[in-house]
């Protein structure tokens, strides 16, 4: 038996899954939806989504990481090939504080040039090893 797609009326991007509103299509099938980024960081910038509605990666079944990744790798590699990219950026945004905006889970996929001079996140040091050997017991903690 077929179980059939959660999606929601409000989200953008289960409009743009069930064929309601326009995309620039670059991969589908039954589980999973490719399309250019509207305000790209660079040309060819794409996002990569679950046809289903899931909030962000925490509401998703972890069985469609599978086919999530093989979709990433082939239409991540036609990105490079056709924008002659020398890199790629894979990331996705989960919850408003991490810069979430389309709350339909997604993964960016950014082509990357080797002079494009965009600089990610930047980075910190800790005060010293054993906060962040205490940090690591306390995450080790919350995993159980
Ligand atoms: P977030 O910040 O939630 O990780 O990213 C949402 C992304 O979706 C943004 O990069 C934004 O440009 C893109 N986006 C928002 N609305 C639309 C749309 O209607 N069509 C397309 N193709 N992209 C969209
Ligand atoms: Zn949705």
């Amino acid at each position: 038996m077929e179980t059939a797609i959660i999606t929601r009326p409000d989200c953008i991007f289960c409009s743009i899954a069930s064929g309601s509103a326009p995309c620039a299509e670059l991969y589908a099938d039954d589980e999973i939806l490719a399309f250019l980024d509207i305000a790209p960081v660079n040309r060819g910038h794409a996002l990569v989504i679950p046809r289903a509605h899931y909030a962000n990666i925490f509401e998703m079944p972890p069985e469609l990481g599978t086919k999530l990744i093989r979709v990433q790798q082939q239409v991540g590699q036609a990105v490079m090939d056709a924008t002659k990219a020398n890199g790629l950026n894979i990331y996705m945004n989960n919850f408003s504080a991490a810069g979430q905006v389309v709350f339909h889970a997604h993964w960016h996929l950014i082509p990357r040039f080797t002079d494009d001079n965009l600089r990610l996140w930047p980075q910190h040091a800790y005060a010293n090893l054993d906060e962040m050997l205490q940090l690591a017991a306390d995450i080790r903690q919350q995993l159980g």
